[in-house]
């Protein structure tokens, strides 16, 4: 089996127009699907990041592709490899090893529909048949305001929710509202000093929260982060911005957080999740991957989950899309996402869907 193209698929779609948890003003949303063609008919679905698509439509079309065409992508160790190696000159990072992780996830798929398996399954089997979800909330100005969408999504089915909400009285109306049973977690994306985190995580320790995410400002201060998680009464959560097992080395050695959060379709594919969950186990560390999609992203990230006994949840936005591009969708039902039997990641794109919304770049 050999690949004979990549296909890259920027889209632009928007989201359901009155969604009960809509945030104000946002009513659209970019994704960028991968496909990977073979001469034996199966093609495998993947996801890049959202973020910078031109960039890795670009990359992926004028510098990846060309290393991809001829080999056969069941060897999916060997083509990462190549891809990382050859880049690394730009690379090691960032929008590099987004593209290298959305090939990487559709060669997984081919592989689980070339030997007839679900992924989870060629992963090392599933430890449950079904992963419990969060609901990720956007960010709201007023504390009412998150506390009733907050509600909404208990009303929902979903039995933990994560802000984004920097201040304390958004977070004490929001555990007022749903009451002490739903597991509740911060996400400050990246805001604050050690010190400045370290008050708020006092502050934040009467409202139960599960634990405290990226809290620092500065990404790349994993002494700082070390220093946090020493004094914090809140647990420590971070890294679905690392890149590679070589990132996470930093992350968990220094032993600066007690979840450990990446991001399939960032820090470098299933492969690479693989390797830092054994890391996670490796220093008895929780795991719980970044999500935040609606395609093979969400796909790869419950396989890879349902294959990791100490994987906590699946990270939900919450918000739903006017159209399902990929079939089936993957939408929690009662808090839960269930475990796929379909051969690879056990789904594929809507066709139609996907030429409707394609934005294009000139490369
Ligand atoms: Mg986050």
């Amino acid at each position: 089996m050999n690949i004979i193209d990549v296909e890259v698929w920027p889209l632009h779609l928007p989201m359901a127009p009155h969604t009960p948890v809509t945030v104000g003003g946002e009513t659209s949303a970019a994704h960028t699907l991968v496909r990977v063609m073979t001469d034996s008919g199966i093609h495998g679905c993947g996801e890049v990041f959202r973020l910078a698509p031109a960039g890795a439509c670009a990359l992926i079309e004028h510098e990846l592709k060309p290393m991809l065409l001829g080999q056969d992508p069941r060897q999916i160790e060997l083509l990462w490899d190549r891809m990382y190696r050859q880049s690394f000159r730009y690379g090691r990072a960032g929008i590099v090893l987004h593209a290298i992780s959305g090939i990487e996830v559709a060669l997984w798929d081919i592989l689980g529909k070339a030997s007839g398996l679900p992924v989870y399954q060629l992963l090392g089997g599933a430890s449950r048949v079904r992963m419990p979800v969060y609901a990720s909330m956007h960010k709201y100005a007023e504390p009412a305001h998150a506390a009733a969408v907050a509600v909404r999504c208990v009303e929902l089915g979903y039995r933990a929710i994560k802000l984004h909400q920097r201040d304390v009285p958004s977070v004490a109306a929001v555990r007022a509202a749903i009451g002490p049973d739903i597991a509740l977690m911060l996400d400050a994306s990246g805001a604050w000093s050690p010190r400045v985190a370290l008050r708020m995580a006092h502050e934040l320790s009467p409202f139960n929260l599960e634990w405290l995410e990226e809290p620092l400002a500065a990404m790349d201060d994993y002494d700082g982060l070390r220093w946090l998680r020493d004094r914090s009464p809140v647990p420590i959560a971070a890294g679905e911005n690392e890149y590679t097992s070589a990132g996470f080395r930093e992350l968990i050695s220094r032993r600066a957080v007690d979840v450990v959060q990446p991001d399939v379709i960032k820090a470098g594919g299933l492969s690479v999740c693989r390797k830092v969950a054994a890391l996670a186990e490796s220093f008895d560390l929780d795991f719980s991957p970044h999500c935040f999609y609606y395609g093979p992203g969400i796909a790869a990230t419950l396989h890879l989950c349902l294959a990791t006994p100490r994987a906590r949840y699946i990270e939900i936005n919450p918000l739903d899309l006017e159209h399902e591009f990929m079939l089936p969708g993957m939408r929690p039902v009662d808090g839960y996402l269930a475990a796929p039997d379909a051969p690879g990641l056990g789904i594929d794109f809507d066709l139609p869907v996907l030429r409707e919304h394609r934005r294009s770049f000139t490369c």
